[in-house]
């Protein structure tokens, strides 16, 4: 397989640019061409993109769960979106840890949570994602996401969130250049509103499981930042702009 021998390959001789060669232009554009919101990205940021996407390959450790069958498409996939969101940090922001697991869709995790009487109660939860602190990625794939849902991109960002050992609460690690001021200002109004709009059965403009806590505002926001940018803006101009600083990257310019 393919990715197999290029991680080998590239752990014994590390040259990103010939690993980059090794994957077929054909492979490139097949797996782009199901990312459809990377039309928007600026040409000139592809081939960081595509280098990013082999480097990780490269580092990280890809599993399929269950016996599910990890393709070359799969893995370039979950490469291509998970490095989308550190475009201008580089591969140092998921550093720590290197396992990325994959399902055929959902799973089920089992959980205990202990009551307030001391009682531990065992369940078990469904879900299509989950980052670990320090730990693994866990992703659904699916061959039909509906749209303007992106598990890849949820739980990337929940692992931005929570670099350099802190909690994910909604407020990562910011560059140099971003105050945490306007971070939280932005993100704790827009927070608010959303969970107005859920509480009075209204409409939202970006999942409503965003109203979950504020570091599943900030996954579901980036999700919209990537996938449906336009909304995001008209809805929450202020997470926009703070997210077109944290990313680097704006899939939304003027007039679209
Ligand atoms: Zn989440």
């Amino acid at each position: 397989m393919l990715i197999k021998t290029l991680q080998r390959w590239l752990a014994r001789k590390p040259d990103p640019k010939r690993a980059l060669s090794a994957i077929p232009d054909e492979l490139w554009a097949e797996v782009e061409a199901g990312l459809p919101f990377l039309d928007d990205l600026p040409a000139a940021e592809r081939p960081r993109l595509r280098a990013l996407a082999v480097a990780f390959l490269a580092e990280k450790e890809f599993y399929g769960a269950n016996g599910f069958c990890l393709t070359e498409h799969i893995m370039l996939t979950i490469a291509l979106q998970a490095c989308l969101l550190i475009l201008k940090r580089g591969l140092a922001a998921y550093r720590g840890w290197v396992g990325v697991v994959v399902y055929a869709g959902e799973f089920v995790v089992p959980r205990s949570d202990m009551d307030e009487d001391g009682v531990v109660h065992e369940y078990d939860d469904v879900i299509v994602g989950e980052a670990w602190q320090d730990g693994p990625v866990l992703l659904s794939w699916f061959d039909d996401a509906p749209a303007g849902m992106n598990v890849v991109i949820h739980e990337f960002a929940h692992k931005l969130d929570m670099a350099g050992g802190g909690d994910a609460d909604g407020l990562p690690p910011l560059p140099a250049h971003m105050s945490v001021r306007q971070w939280q200002s932005a993100f704790s109004a827009a927070y608010e509103e959303l969970c107005a709009q859920v509480d009075a059965d209204e409409e939202t403009a970006i999942d409503a499981y965003a109203a979950e806590d504020p570091a599943e505002f900030f996954a579901v926001a980036s999700e919209a930042f990537f996938e449906t940018p336009h909304e995001l803006r008209k809805a929450f101009p202020a997470v926009y702009e703070q997210l077109v600083l944290f990313y680097g990257v704006a899939l939304g310019g003027e007039g679209k």
